[in-house]
C-alpha cells in the first residue's frame, strides 16, 4: 500500500492511473477505522481496479466548540485496517496541505444544509461538502463510497454531485451496527461503560418508530413521540432531535408514504451521536 501525503502528488498519480485506463474507487473517512469503514473499502475493492482511502480530519466541518481537537486518532492501526482491507492507496495530507491559506472558496448546497444536523452544526454542510468537492479534484474517482450511516451527509453529497455536474458515482451502503443494535462510530471511543449501555437508546428508538409504522400508524407526530419517549427514558440522555422525514429531500412529511427516513440525535455527556432507519411503507 502506497501512502501519499501532498495533494500533487495524489493528483499525479490519479492523473496516470485515469490514463492507464484504471477505475478508481474512493472511500473518504476521518479516521479511527472501524467495521463500518472498512464495509465501504470492501465494496471498493469489489468494484474498482484501484482503491484510494483518505483519512483527513477536515477542520472546516467542526463547529468553534466541537471536537476538533480531540477527535480520536490511530494513524498506525489505521494503516494496518487499510492495507488488509486492500486499500492501495492511503492520501493523508495534513490541515495545512488541503488548506495552505484560510479558506475563502466553499461549496454550499442550500437548503438541505440547514435542517436537522445542519441546524444544530451551523456550517457543517458547507465544510463537508467543500472537503468531498476538493478530495474528488484530488483523487479523480470513478465512485466514491458513503455510510448511510449519516444519512443527511449523503444527501448533501449527491445534490453537490448533481449540482455541479461532477463525474463521480455515489454508492451508499448500510449502516454496520454492534451486536445491540449501536451504530459503529469513531465517537463511540467517548463513551464510557455506563454511556456505552445508554448509547443503545437511538436503536431502540428507531426500532420502536419502525414498529408504529409497520401496526399502521401514519401521524408523524405519534412516531416523533415514541422515539422521543424511548430516548427520554435514558436518564443523561439530551435529545437534539427525533425525526421523520421524506428519504430524499428530508423534509418533514405531512403523512407517511413511500421513502422515509427515522433521524435521531442526542447528546451523551459530551459526545453526540446520530443514527436512522430508511423505512418503506
Ligand atoms: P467518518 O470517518 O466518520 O467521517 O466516516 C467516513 C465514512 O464512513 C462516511 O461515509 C460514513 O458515513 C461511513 N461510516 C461511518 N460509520 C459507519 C457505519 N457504522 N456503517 C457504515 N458506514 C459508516
Amino acid at each position: 500500500m502506497q501512502i501519499i501525503t501532498s495533494v500533487s502528488d495524489m493528483q499525479a498519480h490519479a492523473d496516470a492511473l485515469r490514463r492507464a485506463g484504471k477505475r478508481i474507487g474512493f472511500v473518504p473517512t476521518m479516521g479511527f477505522l472501524h467495521a463500518g469503514h472498512l464495509s465501504l473499502m470492501g465494496r471498493a475493492r469489489q468494484e474498482n481496479d484501484v482503491v484510494v482511502a483518505s483519512i483527513f480530519v477536515n477542520p472546516t466541518q467542526f463547529g468553534p466548540k466541537e471536537d476538533l481537537d480531540r477527535y480520536p486518532r490511530d494513524a498506525e492501526g489505521d494503516r494496518q485496517k487499510c492495507e488488509s482491507a486492500g486499500v492501495d492507496v492511503l492520501f493523508t495530507p495534513a490541515a495545512a496541505e488541503m488548506y495552505p491559506e484560510k479558506p475563502v472558496v466553499f461549496v454550499a448546497v442550500e437548503g438541505i444544509s440547514d435542517i436537522l444536523e445542519g441546524a444544530i452544526r451551523p456550517g457543517h454542510f458547507r465544510g463537508v461538502a467543500t472537503v468531498v468537492a476538493k478530495l474528488f479534484n484530488i483523487v479523480r474517482p470513478r465512485t466514491a463510497y458513503f455510510g448511510q450511516k449519516d444519512f443527511q451527509q449523503c444527501a448533501v453529497i449527491r445534490l453537490m454531485v448533481a449540482g455541479l455536474n461532477l463525474d463521480v458515482e455515489v454508492v451508499v451502503l448500510p449502516t454496520v451496527r454492534e451486536a445491540d443494535g449501536l451504530a459503529m462510530s469513531s465517537r463511540n471511543s467517548y463513551l464510557d461503560r455506563s454511556q456505552r449501555q445508554k448509547a443503545t437508546c437511538l436503536f431502540r428508538a428507531l426500532s420502536a418508530g419502525e414498529e408504529l409504522i409497520k401496526s399502521g400508524v401514519r401521524e408523524p407526530d405519534k412516531i416523533r413521540q415514541k422515539m422521543r419517549a424511548v430516548l427520554g427514558r435514558e436518564k443523561g440522555v439530551e435529545i437534539d432531535y427525533a425525526e421523520i422525514a421524506d428519504a430524499d429531500r428530508l423534509t418533514p412529511p405531512e403523512t407517511l408514504g413511500g421513502r422515509m427516513v427515522l433521524l435521531v440525535a442526542v447528546r451523551i455527556g459530551s459526545t453526540r451521536l446520530i443514527d436512522n432507519l430508511l423505512i418503506l411503507c
